[in-house]
C-alpha cells in the first residue's frame, strides 16, 4: 500500500518537526522581536495544536523570553485570540 506509506512518512516529518529546537533563543538573537500578546502569529509558534504552551526546550527559548511568552499566551486566552487547549 503505496499511498498508505507515503502518509505514515509525512507523519513522521510533523513528529520531527514538532520536536525540533533551536539552540538559540530567537528573542535574545533578534532584539526587535517584541513580544505581545496581540501578536497572534507570533504565539501560534509557541503553542501546539492542541493549544498547549510548548516548553522551552521545544521552543527553544532562554527562560526569560519563556516566561515572556508564556504570559503573552495566557493573556491572550483572556481576550479570546487564542483558544484554550482542545
Ligand atoms: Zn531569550
Amino acid at each position: 500500500m503505496r499511498r498508505r506509506k507515503k502518509k505514515d512518512d509525512l507523519k513522521k516529518k510533523k513528529t520531527e518537526l514538532r520536536f525540533f529546537r533551536k539552540k538559540v533563543c530567537r528573542f535574545c538573537k533578534n532584539k526587535n522581536e517584541n513580544i505581545f500578546y496581540r501578536d497572534v502569529e507570533l504565539l501560534n509558534n509557541f503553542i501546539n495544536e492542541r493549544g498547549k504552551i510548548l516548553p522551552g526546550r521545544i521552543s527553544g527559548n532562554c527562560a526569560r523570553h519563556q516566561r515572556i511568552v508564556t504570559r503573552a499566551i495566557k493573556r491572550a486566552r483572556e481576550v479570546a485570540l487564542l483558544g484554550f487547549s482542545g
